[in-house]
């Protein structure tokens, strides 16, 4: 399925400009939506499953305006917002069953197998009789994505997923989004974690402050970063001073002071060794880089 935003902009009643002017194109596969708090992920999110509608632009969807066709986008639709939750006293499965007719499964015994089916693919089908609401954190984000995945949608979006998730969690949750490429549908994941986004997000793009700062593939984003990012060795003294001119990602202590690690523009002016940029580096070389480039607009 093709999504093309074009020209998107939403400006909250009190005046905040929460997206300003987005542009993207993406396809089938899985797409990463990085950016700060705060950056309009959840805003561009909530207009793309209509819940919101934009100030002015578009989304289409295989060419058909979702503001016009609501229901049709709804049927091929799944959805696991950012403030996934649930008031219910139905077990684990029962939970499912109901998200399952509300999807427009009517057939009893065919969502039944579909909610086991699913149940098994996130890891739940051991916990399918207990309480909903007495599953762990974790295990409710995963019948949060198991209840956005009932009625086979072709486009999945997941706001936030792995917030608040410990490591083990993060890890499983993102096996199963991964897996779910292998199948024929369009996942869009939005984060304000760098590591949500791997390899096996085709596209992405980067949100600051309500503008598109990036769009590209993961490796782009990080050959952008080449060259710009570097290692130093520096005595206390060298330090305060890199601190307050450069952007420092990482400090390590060593004997004679601490090993940095800084993105920059240009070539620091104390000796350093250029090194091979990470999805981590590159983030953050973005978004300083953009903003500079604003200051100097
Ligand atoms: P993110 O999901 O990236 O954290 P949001 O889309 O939630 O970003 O928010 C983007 C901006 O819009 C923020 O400045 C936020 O305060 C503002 N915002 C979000 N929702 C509303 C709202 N209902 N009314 C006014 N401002 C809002």
């Amino acid at each position: 399925m093709k999504i093309e935003i074009q020209g998107l902009n939403k400006i909250y009643p009190n005046g905040n400009h929460a997206l300003k002017d987005i542009n993207l194109e993406f396809g089938t596969g899985m797409f990463g939506l990085l950016g700060p708090n705060g950056a309009g992920k959840s805003s561009l999110m909530r207009i793309m499953v209509t819940l919101m509608k934009p100030s002015s632009g578009l989304v289409l969807v295989d060419g058909m305006d979702i503001q016009k066709h609501r229901k049709e986008l709804r049927k091929v639709l799944g959805y696991l917002p950012q403030d996934f939750r649930f008031f219910t006293s139905l077990k684990t499965w029962e939970f499912l069953d109901y998200s399952g007719s509300l999807a427009g499964l009517k057939n009893r015994r065919e969502r039944l197998t579909e909610v086991d089916r699913l149940l098994d693919q996130v890891g739940l089908l051991e916990v399918r009789d207990r309480q909903a609401n007495r599953l762990s954190g974790g295990m409710k984000r995963r019948l949060g994505i198991a209840q956005a995945l009932i009625g086979n949608p072709r486009i999945i979006v997941v706001d936030e997923p792995t917030t608040g998730l410990d490591p083990d969690e993060r890890i499983r949750f993102r096996n199963i989004l991964s897996q779910l490429t292998q199948h024929d549908v369009t996942i869009i994941l939005s984060t304000h974690i760098v590591g949500d986004i791997s390899s096996t997000c085709q596209g992405m793009a980067l949100l600051n402050k309500g503008e598109l700062v990036f769009s590209g593939s993961p490796e782009n984003l990080v050959k952008n970063a080449e060259g710009h990012v570097f290692k130093l060795n520096l005595n206390p003294y060298e330090y305060e001073r890199v601190k307050e001119r450069y952007n420092v990602i990482s400090t390590i202590p060593v004997e004679s002071g601490w090993e940095v690690q800084i993105v920059s523009d240009d070539v620091p002016e104390y000796a350093s060794t250029s090194i091979i940029p990470n999805i981590e580096h590159a983030y953050v070389y973005f978004m300083e880089h953009k903003l500079q480039a604003d200051i100097t607009d």
